[in-house]
This record gives C-alpha cells, sequence and structure tokens, in this order.
C-alpha cells in the first residue's frame, strides 16, 4: 500500500471516527436538517460557510441555489445544525451563566394569589421580615383599570402579597424605581421582566449608566421569565368583546401554549385562548426580544421547566443563591436541587425565543396596480366603536410618506404600520380629489401587516399637482385612517 493510500485511510477513519462520536454525544436532541433549513437558511440568516455540506457525507453545496442540499438520507443526526456559525447551541447563550439552579415553592400560608410557586412573593416576604431592603419594586392592577399594570414602591410584605400575580403586559417599573431613589430607600428589590432587567442593569453597569456614579442604592434584581406581553389597549377590548367582564377576573396565566382567564383561583378557565391566535396583540418589541430568563438577573423566576404550582429559578450571583438558600433555611420557600428542573423544556423555550427575531423579516410589499382593474371601489365601513375611538386616538396607526415620481406620473406612498400590532385584513383606499369630487379609486386587501412593515403603493396621477384622499379599514377597528394629501412638483 503506498504512503498516500494509508495516510489517506488514517484521515478517513478519523473523519467517520469524530462523526460517529458526535453523532453518540447528539443522540435524543432532535437536531436536524430540517430544523437548519427552517431556521438558518429559510430565515436568510445563513452565510454561505458551506460548513454544513463539509461535514455530512449526504449534504452537498449547491452553488445555484447557493445552499447546502441534499443528496441522500439524512439521518436526523443533527451534526450539520450543531456546527453552523448561526445556531444556537451553547446552553450558556440560551439562558445565561448562573450558579445553582433550584425547582421551589411558597412555604408561606398566606401566599395563595401566587402566579406559579409563589417564589418571587416569599423571596419579597423574606427580605422585608430580614430587614435586608427598605422597599421594592412590584407591578400591580390599576384598581380603576382592571388588569391595567401599575409599578408600585412597596414597604410591606403584606403588600408584597397583596402584589403577587402575573400581568401579560409592559410595566414602567423603572420610573418606580428612580421614585424610591429619590425618597432615598437605599436596600430595593426589583421585581421584574428580562426587558425591565436588563434596563437597571445597564444603568448600574454601563460606563454612562445613571445608577453606576449617581443615586447609587443597593438593587437586587429579581427577574421573570418571560416569553411575551400583550398591548392591553387592543388584548383586554377583545376579551371584552367575548363576553369577559375583566373586573371578575382573578388570574390570567399562560400555560402550555394558552392564554387562560380565570374567575376563581381554584377553578377551571372561564376562557382559554390559543397563544398563536393572540400574535396579533403581542407588544411590538417583545417580537424582537432574545432574552427569555431574565440574563441579567442576581434571582431569575419562572414556571417552564418545573412542575403545576412550582417555580424554576436561577440563582445567578453569589447573593442571588445566598437569599435563596436562606430563605428556605428559615422556612420562606420549599427547595428542590438543580436535577429537578426540567432544563430541556426551558432550553427549548429560550431557543424559540432566541430564533423567533429570525422570522421577522422587515417584509415590504409592493403594490403596483392597473388602475382599471375590476374590484369593488368602496371600502365597507361600519360603525366606529368607542373603543377604536379611543385606540386611535391614543395611537398612529399609519405613517405615511409620499413621493411624487414625475416622469412615470406616479405618486408613491409608503405607509408603514406603525400601530405597535399586527393589523389584519386591512383594505387600503386611493382616490384622486378633483374639485370636491373623486376619481380614479383603487381599493386593495391586505391579509396581515406586521409592526413597522411596510406598504409601497404606486397610484397613477393625471396631473403633477393636487391632492389624494388615502383611507383604511381594519377588520377588528373598522376605519381607522383618512387624510386628504397633497402633491406638487418640487419647486427648483
Ligand atoms: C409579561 C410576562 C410574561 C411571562 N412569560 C413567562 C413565560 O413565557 N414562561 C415562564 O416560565 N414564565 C413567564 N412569566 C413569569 C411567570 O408568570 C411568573 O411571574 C414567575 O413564574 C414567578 O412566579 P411566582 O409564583 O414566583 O410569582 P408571584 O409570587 O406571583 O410574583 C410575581 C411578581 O411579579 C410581579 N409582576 C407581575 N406582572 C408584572 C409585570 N408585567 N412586570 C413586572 N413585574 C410584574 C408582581 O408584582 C409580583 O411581585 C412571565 C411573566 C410576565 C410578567
Ligand atoms: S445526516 Fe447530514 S444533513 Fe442529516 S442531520 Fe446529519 S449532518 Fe445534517
Ligand atoms: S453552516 Fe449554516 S451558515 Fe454555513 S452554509 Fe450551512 S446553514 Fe449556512
Ligand atoms: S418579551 Fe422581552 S420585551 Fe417583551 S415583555 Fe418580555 S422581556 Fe420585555
Amino acid at each position: 500500500m503506498s504512503d498516500g493510500k494509508i495516510e489517506n485511510e488514517q484521515a478517513e477513519t478519523k473523519y467517520k471516527y469524530s462523526f460517529e462520536y458526535i453523532q453518540k454525544k447528539l443522540e435524543g436532541k432532535k437536531d436536524s436538517f430540517g430544523k437548519l433549513m427552517k431556521e438558518i437558511i429559510r430565515t436568510g440568516i445563513c452565510t454561505e460557510c458551506g460548513t454544513c455540506a463539509a461535514v455530512c457525507p449526504v449534504l452537498e453545496w449547491d452553488p445555484i441555489a447557493a445552499q447546502p442540499k441534499l443528496i441522500g438520507k439524512c439521518t436526523g443526526c443533527g451534526i450539520c445544525y450543531n456546527q453552523c456559525p448561526r445556531t444556537i447551541t451553547d446552553p450558556v447563550q440560551l439562558i445565561g451563566e448562573f450558579k445553582t439552579g433550584y425547582v421551589s415553592n411558597t412555604n408561606i400560608p398566606e401566599v395563595i394569589g401566587g402566579q406559579d410557586g409563589g417564589t418571587v412573593t416569599s423571596l419579597l416576604c423574606y427580605l422585608f421580615d430580614e430587614h435586608l431592603i427598605d422597599a421594592a419594586i412590584v407591578t400591580m392592577k390599576n384598581p380603576k383599570k382592571p388588569w391595567y399594570p401599575t409599578a408600585q414602591i412597596i414597604t410591606t410584605k403584606e403588600d408584597a402579597i397583596k402584589a403577587s400575580g402575573s400581568i401579560y403586559t409592559h410595566s414602567q417599573t423603572v420610573d418606580a424605581l428612580m421614585e424610591a431613589i429619590r425618597r432615598d430607600y437605599r436596600s430595593i428589590a426589583f421585581v421584574g421582566t428580562p426587558c425591565n432587567i436588563n434596563a437597571v442593569d445597564k444603568m448600574m453597569n454601563s460606563p454612562s449608566g445613571m445608577l453606576r456614579y449617581f443615586m447609587r442604592a443597593n438593587i437586587l434584581k429579581i427577574g421573570l421569565f418571560c416569553m411575551d406581553s400583550f398591548a392591553p389597549e387592543s388584548l383586554y377590548p377583545m376579551f371584552e368583546k367575548d363576553g369577559i367582564d375583566l373586573s371578575k377576573i382573578v388570574k390570567m396565566d399562560i400555560n402550555k401554549g394558552k392564554f387562560h382567564l380565570y374567575e376563581n383561583l381554584d377553578g377551571e378557565p372561564v376562557k382559554s385562548y390559543s397563544i398563536s391566535s393572540l400574535h396579533k396583540y403581542k407588544s411590538s418589541s417583545c417580537n424582537f426580544c432574545t432574552d427569555l430568563t431574565a440574563e441579567n438577573a442576581d434571582i431569575s423566576v419562572g414556571s417552564v421547566g418545573s412542575g403545576n404550582k412550582r417555580n424554576t429559578v436561577f440563582a445567578r450571583t453569589g447573593i442571588g443563591a445566598e437569599i435563596m438558600e436562606d430563605a428556605a433555611k428559615k422556612g420562606y420557600l420549599i427547595i428542590e436541587p438543580y436535577t429537578a428542573i426540567n432544563l430541556n423544556a426551558v432550553l427549548n423555550l429560550a431557543k424559540l425565543k432566541k430564533v423567533s427575531k429570525y422570522n421577522i423579516q422587515k417584509r415590504k410589499v409592493f403594490i403596483v396596480r392597473d388602475a382599471d382593474e375590476e374590484e369593488e371601489m368602496k371600502i365597507k365601513s361600519g360603525p366606529v366603536s368607542e373603543q377604536t375611538k379611543i385606540i386611535m386616538d391614543t395611537r398612529t396607526p399609519f405613517s405615511v410618506k409620499k413621493e411624487l415620481n414625475e416622469t412615470e406620473k406616479k405618486l408613491n406612498l409608503n405607509v408603514t404600520n406603525t400601530s405597535g400590532f399586527t393589523l389584519e385584513n386591512l383594505q387600503f383606499r386611493i382616490a384622486t380629489i378633483d374639485d370636491m369630487f373623486e376619481s380614479n379609486p383603487w381599493v386593495t386587501t391586505i391579509k396581515e401587516l406586521f409592526p413597522y412593515e411596510e406598504v409601497e403603493i404606486n397610484y397613477p396621477i393625471e396631473k403633477l399637482e393636487g391632492s389624494v384622499l388615502f383611507e383604511a379599514y381594519s377588520k377588528d377597528f373598522g376605519k381607522i385612517y383618512s387624510k386628504s394629501l397633497k402633491f406638487a412638483p418640487k419647486k427648483e
């Protein structure tokens, strides 16, 4: 045998060995080429590095499609997925660093309204009893507007118990924190969603952070896991339309892909919605959020990964771990060790969140219509509800930019959805206004327009100076926009 052949065979054996070794390591992980296609290639974030094709015997690089191509049977071993520079496979990248984890629940009989295991409320009770804090920032229901959040400074454990439970909306907790510091509270527990925790962390640690040099206080950051929150101005009216009396609801809960509403803490939900059906009510910022587990908190608390009425807890800092251990020792919490957490469940959800932003493509919809096309030339307008008026008085649903294309005799309108949520079954109508009469009306329907998604309309005009009427009608909100837009050639 020639030396070259031996070397080749050795290299082949080494390659086969490492392929099989990693295959074993990844067993049961369910990563596959399909996942690589879905998360990386179809979302357009593939760097075309070709690594996936280079490591797999049944993949080759397709230079025309500029993507890997299967040329044999995929075993679903996940090797390609785990080499790709764009996938997230390291647990630390998914849930951040932590010292130790627990499954925990309250050991305080008064904590009956805890969202899951009542861990956060019990920790606050412990911190007040032990005089470790002089105030805490929590989020309570606004007494005048059921289920609207109000961030509060509290100073007693009784108020901590009253504040228990989750409100699935944004809450301006940092404003309450600043107020507490101004009032000279110096040891403060701050409870917040990951975005709130990140704000405080930045204020405490970034070179130009307000809480780093000025207004100093000891702040214990208790982070809540968070997959998404909703815009109350649109979600709650929908609930009400569905016959729900929000003042009677005592608990809202997201569990296994469903949003449940309860009138009784121990009873069955009075109404449940699939989370996917509520997507359009999601706060727009949550579409771009990648932190599930409050990676910058001292203690992060959630429900995924632990059973019913229990919490998954990550103590990330030394002080966080000490507090958890001492609260359990002093009888405020019942804790089980890290191994009790179903870590895969947490990692899978964290992954879903890290990659979700890849699915948001800033689409641009072009509408280039022939004005002679036969279509319904009037948009359906129904009565506008009181709620619509409130929403549309407080939000600008669209940003409309116009540009005159003198050569092509077209008025280009760039319409961006600035409402903050997905608008479904939208109808846009444009018509030329000539001496108070309308002519050349265009009507077009758009199935869904994501937050900040843009539509470009190229509307033909007869004269280079004049005005058009632009109107929008939404299935959910009725007529939501009507504006007359003047146009004229630019002056030299
Ligand atoms: C918007 C949102 C989304 C969430 N999504 C998930 C998820 O996808 N997966 C998961 O495992 N867990 C999620 N959680 C966390 C979960 O709902 C519980 O808050 C967490 O498990 C702690 O439970 P607990 O029983 O210890 O809470 P409790 O003892 O009841 O204490 C909850 C504390 O949270 C505070 N709070 C309530 N609403 C807010 C708010 N909007 N902003 C800031 N603070 C608030 C309350 O003041 C209270 O102090 C979410 C929470 C929120 C607020
Ligand atoms: S067989 Fe190849 S394509 Fe299929 S998962 Fe394994 S490495 Fe990827
Ligand atoms: S390894 Fe990932 S980034 Fe590289 S070509 Fe394959 S899919 Fe694209
Ligand atoms: S999903 Fe992100 S941005 Fe939205 S509330 Fe939760 S932590 Fe904040």
